[in-house]
C-alpha cells in the first residue's frame, strides 16, 4: 500500500506520530513534515484547539472531522476527557447537529436504508466494508432526543451512541454499525427544505412500515448471525414497545430509551436507598410522564421490588403511580389507555394535576420523564419535602430547558433535603453554606458496559435479569463519599472501569441463564472484560 493512502486511512493514520522507521518502511518520506509528535502531544494540541471554539457545534464538527481522519486519536481524546467531551459528541450537542445535518454534512457516516431499498436490504448491508459486526444502533428518526421527528437526519444519534460504545465500553469501532431507516418524515420544515437529505415523503406506517422492519431484521440476522446486538434508538413510543416485544423473541435486541434508562434510574434509586434507608417496597413512586422512559423505569422497579420481597410483580406495581399528559393513570381511564399504560391503572379516583396527585399519593420518590419543563413547581417540591425527611427527586427530561426543575430549585425549595439527579447536567449548587453536586442519570453509564457483557459472552437473547444485574453493578460503585456530596451515581471519569464491572455482571447473568454461546465461561469475568476492551493507543507498524 502507498504511504499516501495510509495517511488517508482513518483506521491506521497516526499523523506526525509515524516514527522514522515507519516513514521508511511505508513510503511516507516527504509526505509528512519532519517533526515527530507523539500521540500525547497530538492530544494536547487538539484539546487546545477544541477549547478555543466557543460554539458547541464547532466542537462537534471538529470531533467528527477527527473521527474521519484519525480514529485512534479521536477515541484517545474521548477516553481521556470523557466528562468534557461527552456533551460534545452526544447530548445536548448531537441534537443540534441532527437538526442541521443537511448543512454540516461532509462525508456520509453510517448506513442508510430507505423504502427505496425494499427487497434488497440484504445487498445494502453487504456494501458496508466491515463484515464482522457486533453492535448495530438503529433509528428511524421519529423521536430524536426531545426534539421530535428529524427523519433521515437522525443519523447523528446512532453514530454518536456507537462512538460511546467504543470509548466507554471498549467495543471495536470496526465492529459497530450505525443505521438509519428512512421511511419518510412528518416534519414539514424538513419536507420543505431543499437541502433535506432524506426521502421527501410522509412517514410510511402500518403494514408498509412493519414489512420494511421485518426485512431489515431478517437481513441483519442473515448477514451477521444471531449474536449481533441490535439497539433500537429514538423510535417513537407507538413503534418502540411493539418492536422490542416482537423481536426480543427472535433477536438480540435492546431499547436504550426503555431498558437502558430503566436500568440507570433503578441504579440511582437503589444507591440512594442505601443511604436513605428502607427497601424498594417501603417506598412509593410517582412518575410524571408515562412513555418509554416512565413505564420502562416503573416496570424494572416493580421487577426488582418483587425479587427482593417475593411479593408478586402485580402487587409491586400498586406502589408505583404514573401521571401522563391527561392526569393520574387510574382504572376508570382504562378503555382509553394505550396498552403499555394499562398495568399502571390502579383503583383510585382520578386526579388532574401533578401537585394534587403528590398530595394524595404522598410519594417518597418523584420521577420526571415527561419531556415537559418546569413542571416540578415550588408547590410540588415543598409538598414532597413536607412528608419526606429526604425526598428523592429525579428530573430526567432532556435537554436542559425541558428539565422538570433545576438542581437549584430542588435544593432550595426542599431546604437542602432533596436527593436530586437529572437527565441533563447541572452545575453544583450552594445552599446554606453547603455545596451539593447533582448527579446525572446518564444512559451512558449502562449501555456501553451492558453491550460489552452481551458481546463478550456471545449472548443470543436479552433478559430483564441482565438489566437488573447491570443496575446492581452500577449502584455498587457509589461510595459514601459520593453520596455525601449529593451524588447517587459514581463520577464519570472512571467509566471504563465501571463498564468492565457492569459487563462482567451482565455476562455472568448470561451464563447463568444458559444464553451464552461463548464457551467455556472465562474464570475472571472482570479481567476478561478489560482484556476485550479496545485501546485507542497507536500501534507500532513493522
Ligand atoms: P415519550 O415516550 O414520548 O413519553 C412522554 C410521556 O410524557 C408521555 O406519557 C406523555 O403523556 C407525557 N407528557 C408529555 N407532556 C406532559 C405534561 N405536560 N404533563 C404530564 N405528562 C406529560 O418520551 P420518553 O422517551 O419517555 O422521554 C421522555 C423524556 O425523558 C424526554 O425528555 C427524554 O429526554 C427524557 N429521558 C431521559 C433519560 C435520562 O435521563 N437518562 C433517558 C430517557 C429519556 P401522553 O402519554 O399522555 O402523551
Ligand atoms: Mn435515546
Amino acid at each position: 500500500a502507498s504511504g499516501y493512502s495510509l495517511l488517508r486511512d482513518p483506521h491506521h493514520n497516526k499523523g506526525l506520530a509515524f516514527t522514522e522507521k515507519e516513514r521508511d518502511a511505508h513510503y511516507l518520506r516527504g509526505l509528512l513534515p519532519p517533526a515527530y509528535l507523539s500521540q500525547e502531544l497530538q492530544e494536547k494540541k487538539l484539546m487546545h484547539i477544541l477549547r478555543q471554539y466557543q460554539v458547541p457545534l464547532q466542537r462537534y464538527m471538529a470531533m467528527m472531522d477527527l473521527q474521519e481522519r484519525n480514529e485512534k486519536l479521536f477515541y484517545k481524546l474521548l477516553v481521556d476527557n470523557v466528562e468534557e467531551l461527552l456533551p460534545v459528541v452526544y447530548t445536548p450537542t448531537v441534537g443540534e447537529a441532527c437538526q442541521k445535518y443537511g448543512s454540516i454534512f461532509r462525508r456520509p457516516q453510517g448506513l442508510y436504508i430507505s423504502l427505496k431499498d425494499k427487497g434488497r436490504i440484504h445487498e445494502v448491508l453487504r456494501n458496508w466494508p466491515s463484515k464482522t459486526i457486533q453492535v448495530i444502533v438503529v433509528t428511524d428518526g421519529e423521536r430524536i432526543l426531545g426534539l421530535g421527528d428529524l427523519g433521515c437526519q437522525g443519523m447523528g444519534i446512532p453514530v454518536g451512541k456507537l462512538s460511546l460504545y467504543t470509548a466507554l465500553g471498549g467495543l471495536r469501532p470496526s465492529a459497530c454499525l450505525p443505521i438509519t431507516i428512512d421511511v419518510g418524515t412528518n416534519n414539514e420544515k424538513l419536507l420543505n427544505d431543499e437541502f433535506y437529505i432524506g426521502l421527501r415523503q410522509r412517514r410510511a406506517t402500518g403494514q408498509e412500515y412493519a414489512d420494511l422492519m421485518e426485512e431489515f431484521m431478517s437481513a441483519v440476522k442473515q448477514n451477521y448471525g444471531e449474536k449481533v446486538l441490535i439497539q433500537f434508538e429514538d423510535f417513537a413510543n407507538h413503534n418502540a414497545f411493539h418492536l422490542l416485544e416482537k423481536y426480543s423473541k427472535s433477536h438480540l435486541v435492546f431499547n436504550d430509551d426503555i431498558q437502558g434508562t430503566a436500568s440507570v434510574v433503578l441504579a440511582g434509586v437503589v444507591a440512594a436507598l442505601k443511604f436513605v434507608g428502607g427497601n424498594l417496597a417501603d417506598h412509593t413512586f410517582l412518575f410524571l410522564g408515562a412513555g418509554e422512559a416512565g413505564t420502562g423505569i416503573a416496570e424494572l422497579i416493580a421487577l426488582e421490588m418483587s425479587k427482593q420481597t417475593n411479593i408478586s410483580v402485580e402487587d409491586c406495581r400498586e406502589r408505583i403511580w404514573l401521571v401522563d399528559s391527561k392526569g393520574l393513570i387510574v382504572k376508570s381511564r382504562n378503555e382509553f389507555l394505550q396498552t403499555f399504560k394499562k398495568p399502571w391503572a390502579h383503583e383510585h379516583e382520578f386526579v388532574r394535576d401533578l401537585s394534587d396527585a403528590v398530595k394524595v399519593i404522598k410519594p417518597t420518590v418523584l420521577i420526571g420523564s415527561s419531556g415537559a419543563g418546569r413542571t416540578f413547581t415550588q408547590e410540588v417540591i415543598e409538598a414532597m419535602a413536607s412528608f419526606n425527611e429526604k425526598p428523592i427527586i429525579l428530573a430526567l427530561s432532556n435537554p436542559t430547558s425541558q428539565s422538570e426543575c433545576t438542581a437549584e430549585e430542588a435544593y432550595t425549595w426542599s431546604k437542602g433535603r432533596a436527593i436530586f439527579a437529572s437527565g441533563s447536567p447541572f452545575n453544583p449548587v450552594e445552599y446554606n453554606g453547603q455545596t451539593f453536586i447533582p448527579g446525572q442519570a446518564n444512559n451512558a453509564y449502562i449501555f456501553p458496559g451492558f453491550g460489552l457483557g452481551l458481546v463478550m459472552s456471545g449472548a443470543i437473547r436479552v433478559h430483564d435479569d441482565m438489566l437488573l444485574a447491570a443496575s446492581e453493578a452500577l449502584a455498587s460503585q457509589v461510595t459514601k463519599e459520593n453520596f455525601e456530596k449529593g451524588l447517587i451515581y459514581p463520577p464519570f471519569k472512571n467509566i471504563r472501569k465501571i463498564s468492565a464491572h457492569i459487563a462482567a455482571k451482565v455476562a455472568a447473568k448470561v451464563y447463568d441463564l444458559g444464553l451464552a454461546s461463548r464457551l467455556p465461561r472465562p474464570e475472571d469475568l472482570v479481567k476478561y472484560a478489560e482484556s476485550c476492551m479496545y485501546s485507542p493507543a497507536y500501534r507500532q507498524y513493522r
